[in-house]
């Protein structure tokens, strides 16, 4: 029996094969009906999977190119391993997840993302990609091509490649602050999501105090590693103080787990996801949820959420709040617009969840949300389709890259009508 990363998915698919060449990638595609990339299998739905066979990229070369300014990254590679090969050339990403240990290509095509005021998605990372389509053809994609293929569900091929933009590597200070009032941030939302490079806030919805804020910020590139964080005027103002030990964002988890805190300077690798390499990332026996609204409609759909507070409570282990900056990329939850993500981390008790969900997506769709291709939602494509205009040009995309339908599945066909 394989599952997905969380438990929560048995898949169907018949085999799992892990081919050593992109040519053994295209033959495969030429002779199945029903096929599916599979990455490191974070997602939380039944979205990787298909009636026949499941791909690994895993097996390809695992080799690291600097393509001009980017980087050509094997499909398969996680992002903690592509932070070994660049760290030691001295370049850098924009941004990371909370994990590094979730593959590029699954990443990318779920529209996967960090936070940060001015940071957008890990997909607007890529310039280039190399795909098997339907046809088992091998296409390689850039510039305007990219707008509707980046953020692609796996619906329209098998991603083998992608060129991503790099930057020299830098180093960030991780803060902890503890003890901001719920007022507070809701007189100052903006302010305090966009205090610092990075900015999470983790509440449980409930109490007087909001919970954790965590505070990633670049240091200076002439201030070397160690040098000590300076204390973040918009939080200490609203009544928030500096955490004088090591934390995790869920009561009870290990703080081994967390990547180095307390405003210690260290690479950008091992600051901006919350978790190690190597080590359990947050819960564990869990759903994850999360939804991304318009910005400009963040204070509404933070108060209609702490609405439901109560109802949250024995299901949740935390939610976190983060921004991502507009991108262009048809299907991506920020197109367009800046968002605030709301994002929920569940006990792994399936029926809960998903009616929890329902009433989640009562407040929050109609104030424009979409929800996280990688994690639990309900929303069938009659409702989704108003909410990205490409919409329609996505569908025909995919009918054109993959006109057989070998990419399709149950997933595909409740949330995308296909
Ligand atoms: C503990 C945890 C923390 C998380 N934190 C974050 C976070 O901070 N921010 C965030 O946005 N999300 C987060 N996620 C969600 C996660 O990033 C997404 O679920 C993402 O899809 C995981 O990538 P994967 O390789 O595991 O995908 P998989 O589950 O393996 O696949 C997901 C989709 O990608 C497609 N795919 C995979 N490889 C390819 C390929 N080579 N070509 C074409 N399609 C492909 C699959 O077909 C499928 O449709 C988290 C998940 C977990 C479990």
């Amino acid at each position: 029996m394989r599952t997905n990363w969380a438990g929560s998915h048995v898949y169907e698919a018949s085999d799992l094969v892990t081919p050593t060449s992109v040519a053994e990638v295209q033959e495969l595609v030429a002779v199945s009906p029903r096929i599916r990339a599979l990455g490191s299998r974070h997602s939380f739905t039944d979205l990787a999977d298909t009636p026949g066979l499941q791909v690994s990229l895993a097996g390809l070369p695992s080799t690291v190119e600097v393509v001009g300014d980017a980087v050509r990254v094997p499909a398969g590679l996680r992002y903690g391993d592509l932070a070994t090969e660049l760290a030691p050339r001295g370049l850098a990403l924009a941004n990371l997840a909370s994990l590094p240990h979730i593959s590029v290509a699954g990443a990318v095509a779920t529209g996967t993302h960090g936070s940060g005021r001015r940071n957008p998605s890990l997909a607007a990372a890529v310039r280039g990609l190399e795909m098997v389509s339907g046809t088992g053809e091998l296409l390689r994609l850039s510039g305007a091509d990219l707008a509707g293929a980046v953020v692609g569900l796996g619906a329209l091929g098998i991603v083998t490649s992608l060129d991503l933009a790099v930057e020299p590597a830098y180093d960030l200070t991780q803060v902890v602050y503890e003890g901001l009032a719920w007022p507070a941030l809701l007189e100052r939302l903006e302010d305090v999501l966009g205090c610092a490079y990075s900015v999470s806030v983790f509440t449980t919805w409930v109490g007087e105090e909001v919970g954790q804020v965590w505070v990633k910020e670049r240091t200076a590139p002439d201030s070397g590693t160690g040098a000590p964080a300076e204390p973040v005027e918009t939080l200490l103002a609203a009544g928030a103080r500096p955490a004088t030990e090591q934390r995790h964002m869920i009561a009870g988890m290990s703080v081994e787990n967390t990547t180095a805190q307390l405003g210690v300077a260290g690479p950008w690798h091992e600051r901006l996801p919350h978790f190690r390499m190597g080590f359990q990332p947050s819960a564990g026996e869990e759903l994850q949820t999360e939804y991304l609204v318009p910005l400009s409609r963040a204070a509404e759909a933070v108060a209609a959420v702490r609405g439901l507070g109560e109802a949250l409570r024995e299901v949740l282990f935390v939610t976190e709040l983060r921004t991502i900056a507009a991108d262009d990329l048809w299907l991506s939850g920020a197109y367009g617009e800046d968002a605030l993500a709301l994002h929920f981390t569940w006990h792994r008790e399936a029926s809960r969840v998903h009616a929890l969900v329902e009433r989640l997506e009562e407040v929050l769709l109609p104030l424009g949300a979409r929800p996280h291709w990688g994690k639990v939602f309900a929303a069938r494509a009659e409702a989704l389709a108003p909410l990205y205009p490409r919409w329609d040009d996505f569908l025909d995309l995919v009918t054109s890259c993959d006109p057989q339908g070998r990419f399709r599945n149950a997933w595909t066909e409740r949330h995308l009508g296909i």
